[in-house]
């Protein structure tokens, strides 16, 4: 009997005591297990030992696998409004290996812990498709883009655990300042380390990263982006960060100008070639409606915030495949500022006015989005924008009150956002692919809030 336990967080543990742990386990009589106590640890039996359940024990490779079967749960997976109560998920060295109705298991092997979810729901672990792992978010988030890397690189640190803990398993990084990486020395955009840093460990988010924006000039605060100046410009930058090593590009379609696009339809079907070419999707930040329109002419693969589209616009993007990432969560959280800051962009009337007018027609975006049979993935814009990076949940309910039904809300923070990052494992439940669960109290199928009242993460 092996197994050796080493535990994400060494502040829970002193690792003299965890190392004790291990070895009493390694050495003592088979079938020892791990049980999750009342208060919300796991504890191995018959040892003080134990750990909060946001930080689950990991089971090193080799020898024999922990298994555990997760019994009685209710399951939502994104596929439609029902429920399906009495299930069970038994998992075997980090995959699904069978999931069914529990009165089904298959005979359990006997060193199998058995986890009582009864009164919980199990979701994928969620997919967060515009997030920015290298900023802290708040209402200065723009100021944070300047910050020294070192800092920038701490806060990804912080925010890998607050994702974790709310459920969420993928963060597509849609964007981060350019910097010397404080670790491996490379100058290039700061999540592209972080992302290979974390890759194969599963206690971080699976990271998929567009490298630094690629802007007009004068568009964004000068340093923050790459910027360029025409349509060479915009084409060589592109392919710049994917030579750094970016997943996927990402365009910045509002223009200092509000009222033009900053780039034409030719211009961008240039980088969308490109990168096509090079296996790499194109996405574009998409706040005003004459960028939503070259966009979606264009053909990227999708638009971030498509706060302002029409219906000849959402015809564009069901025609030409373009996603929408929704994130409606940005708008409601600066209106909540106009009451805990002081910040006169917040505060007001006029601006409040502004806010409350931006609102309305995002959320008409959405429902002109779906009705369209767009895909519609769910994104905070933590960090770049000023949720932090535990509120995906407050998107789900900003898409539910824009007139998604909540089982197509639910989707919008998983399924969906696999499809978009082109992810087969990504925000689905499926026997044979990873056990990235998320186990919360309600039903997030009749009320989206259920996703606040996250229970346990595997
Ligand atoms: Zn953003």
């Amino acid at each position: 009997m092996g197994g050796s336990i080493a535990n994400p967080l060494p502040r829970t543990i002193p690792p003299a005591r965890l190392a004790r742990a291990s070895a009493r386990l390694a050495a003592g009589s088979p079938p020892w297990s791990i049980r999750l106590t009342s208060a919300g640890y796991w504890q191995c039996v018959g040892t003080r030992y134990r750990c909060p359940v946001d930080s689950p024990l990991i089971v090193e490779p080799g020898q024999q696998a922990v298994r555990t079967v997760y019994r009685d749960a209710a399951l939502a997976d994104g596929t439609g409004p029902e429920l399906r109560v009495g299930m069970s998920i038994l998992v075997a060295s980090d995959r699904i290996e069978w999931v069914g109705e529990t009165g089904d298991e298959p005979p359990l092997a006997a060193d199998t812990v058995v986890v009582d979810a009864s009164g919980s729901t199990v979701i994928a672990g969620m997919v967060d498709s515009h997030s920015h792992l290298t900023l802290p978010g708040g209402a200065h988030w723009v100021d944070h883009g300047f910050d020294p890397p070192q800092q920038l690189v701490e806060v990804a640190e912080t925010n890998a655990r607050l994702l974790r803990s709310a459920g969420v398993r993928w963060a597509r990084d849609v964007g981060s300042p350019m910097g010397d990486d404080p670790i491996d020395g490379r100058h290039q955009a700061l999540a592209l380390g972080v992302r290979d840093r974390w890759s194969g460990r599963r206690e971080y988010p699976y990271v998929r990263a567009a490298g630094c924006w690629v802007s007009r000039a004068g568009s964004l605060p000068a340093g923050l982006s790459v910027d360029v100046e025409d349509g060479d410009g915009l084409v060589a930058a592109a392919a710049g960060q994917l030579d750094d090593g970016a997943d996927f590009v990402k365009l910045y379609l509002d223009g200092p100008d509000r009222e033009t696009s900053p780039f034409t339809v030719s211009e961008v079907r240039a980088v969308v070639e490109v990168a096509h070419a090079r296996g790499a999707r194109v996405t574009a930040h998409s706040g005003m409606l004459p960028g939503a329109r070259v966009g979606a002419e264009a053909g990227v693969d999708s638009l971030e915030h498509g706060f302002q589209l029409d219906s000849d616009v959402v015809a564009l993007m069901a025609a030409n495949n373009v996603a929408l990432v929704s994130t409606l969560a940005v708008l409601e959280s600066w209106r909540s500022f106009s009451r805990t800051t002081t910040l006169p962009r917040f505060v007001e009337p006029p601006r409040r006015a502004d806010i409350a007018a931006r609102r309305e027609w995002a959320h008409e975006s959405v429902r002109l989005a779906a009705r369209a049979g767009v895909l519609v993935a769910a994104g905070t814009d933590f960090g770049g924008g000023s949720l932090r990076a535990n509120q995906l949940a407050w998107e789900v309910e900003c898409l539910v009150t824009a007139g998604l039904e909540p089982w197509q809300a639910l989707a919008a923070a998983t399924r969906n956002g696999g499809q978009l990052l082109g992810e087969p494992d990504a925000g689905i439940i499926r026997q044979g692919g990873p056990a990235d669960l998320v186990f919360v109290h309600g039903d997030p199928l009749s009320d989206p809030a259920a996703l606040w009242r996250v229970w346990l993460v595997t």
